[in-house]
């Protein structure tokens, strides 16, 4: 009898264990549940959309439930899936109001994450934010139809994301954040407050160190302060959607999401997972991470996608996934953001001896007309002498050189190793010495008091 996979959730972790379970299985069949109007699109692109820069939200549409069915993948949109039964191996999906009950001999969970709404911040639940296509619209709507003024409320990529295209869009913003400075958990502060100078020097008013605990549709309150705009926008970061799986008995780990061994299996055997809503090993502190990252998503909804092709076909063979590393970019204006790694504090908090080498310099050599500042900091352990973490902050070119750093990690070199790389060279790219090399040299000789 034919063998059938059913996924829960139809984005990038969901459709990629599905297309890769299909190439090694083709006789299983696959149906893919997913509660919103769209499968396998990009989220990343979402800021771009209402920026402008990318004409609508169809093209971040990877692939269309009609290119799925060609694959033979049965794709069913607005279709929640409100139970899992186990025992029975049967889910039960609420498909506009009308109930059914779906047999699985396989399943992959890939829920996502949800946009976090804390309950310390009055009105969080009802305020706008950039989660879903259908927010892109919407937000760029607003501005077409004359938006003037926004407030955006959180300090983390995805609010930087939103008030970059809001001012790109010629909008007033202004950005308020708890944090000391922006992207608190991407940079090191110091770094941070270079994010910060660039905030400000695309004309958006930024506001560190004050908590919003009251959002209206047209007002943000907090600290003494009343900020008001035409429309109010919260990006607080998102927390994993594992509560399906949990009530299922499917396990969850420290972070709260779903708890997954290298193989991508849950603690029920059949039942895979993938992407925002489980857990990953990090490489370098050993801790099971939980990383919002769509190049996770993909890899680990791969992996999955390989062990239940193999298994339906009664091949043995399993592929692991080897951790992250947290490697992420964005970009404020100009200016280039990446980090890889541990941050020094973190490195410090996983009993690490951090030696940091920091450097100023520029993206080409410094007489190239269009030279502008990157600063690069490198941290390496002092003791076993391995490159820990990177952040860079910097002009056009500047943040890709992040996979340098996430390589060297990766391979677990030594900070004397790195510091002497064959890095290509010629003016309109970089000085002779790369500033990874020189930020290197500075973190392998730093003694420690
Ligand atoms: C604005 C924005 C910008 C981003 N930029 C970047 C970036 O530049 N780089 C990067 O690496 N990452 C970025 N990300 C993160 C990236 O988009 C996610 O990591 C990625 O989409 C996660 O994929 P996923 O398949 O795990 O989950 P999701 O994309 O969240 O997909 C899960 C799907 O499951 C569906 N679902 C949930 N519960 C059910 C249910 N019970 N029944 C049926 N369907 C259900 C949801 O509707 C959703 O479509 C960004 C995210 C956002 C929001």
């Amino acid at each position: 009898m034919t063998e059938r996979l059913v996924v829960v959730g139809g984005d990038a972790a969901g459709m990629s264990a599905a297309s890769q379970a299909k190439r090694l299985a083709p006789d299983l069949e696959i149906i893919a549940f997913e509660r919103g109007d769209y499968v396998s699109y990009s989220a990343c692109g979402e800021p771009y959309v209402m920026g402008g820069e990318v004409a609508e939200v169809d093209d971040l549409v990877a692939r269309t439930p009609a290119e799925f069915a060609a694959r033979d993948i049965s794709v069913h949109l607005r279709s929640e899936v409100m139970e899992i039964d186990l025992d029975r191996r049967t889910i039960l999906v609420d498909s506009a109001g009308d109930r059914s009950e779906i047999g699985f001999d396989y399943l992959m969970y890939s829920t996502g994450a949800r946009p976090l709404r804390p309950p310390s911040v009055a009105g969080a639940e009802k305020a706008l934010g950039l989660r879903w296509l259908n927010d892109a619209d919407h937000l760029r709507e607003l501005v077409d139809r004359g938006t003037r003024k926004a407030v955006v409320v959180g300090g983390g990529y995805i609010g930087l994301e939103v008030a970059e295209a809001f001012a790109h869009r010629g909008r007033n913003v202004t950005l308020v954040t708890s944090g000391e400075h922006v992207l608190t958990r991407t940079l090191d502060p110091d770094m941070g407050s270079l994010a910060d100078a660039a905030v400000r020097r695309l004309g958006i008013e930024l506001v560190t160190g004050v908590y919003i605990d009251t959002i209206e549709e047209h007002e943000a309150h907090g600290g003494g302060h009343d900020f008001l705009g035409d429309v109010v926008v919260i990006g607080l970061g998102t927390s994993p959607e594992s509560e399906l799986a949990r009530q299922a008995g499917i396990e969850t780990g420290v972070t709260g999401a779903v708890a997954v061994n290298s193989f991508q299996e849950t603690n029920q055997p059949g039942v895979w997972s993938g992407g925002d809503c489980a857990e990953a090993t990090h490489r370098v502190s050993g801790r099971q991470v939980n990383m919002a990252l769509g190049t996770v998503a993909n890899k680990t909804g791969r992996v999955a996608g390989t062990n239940i092709g193999n298994t339906a076909v009664g091949d043995s063979e399993r592929e692991t996934f080897p951790g992250v590393l947290g490697t992420a970019i964005t970009k404020v204006g100009e200016v280039e953001i990446a980090r890889t790694g541990l941050l020094t504090g973190e490195s410090v908090i996983y009993g690490y001896e951090p030696a940091v080498g920091t450097v100023t310099g520029t993206n080409t050599a410094g007489y190239w007309p269009t030279a502008t500042r990157v600063d690069v900091r490198l941290i390496a352990d002092h003791i076993s002498r391995r490159v820990l973490g990177g952040q860079i902050v910097g002009g056009p070119g500047s943040g890709k050189k992040i996979d340098v750093i996430a390589t060297a990690i990766w391979a677990q070199m030594s900070i004397d190793e790195l510091a002497w790389v064959d890095l290509a060279y010629a003016p309109p790219f970089s000085s002779v010495w790369d500033l990874i090399h020189i930020a290197a040299r500075r973190a392998a000789g730093r003694q420690l008091s």
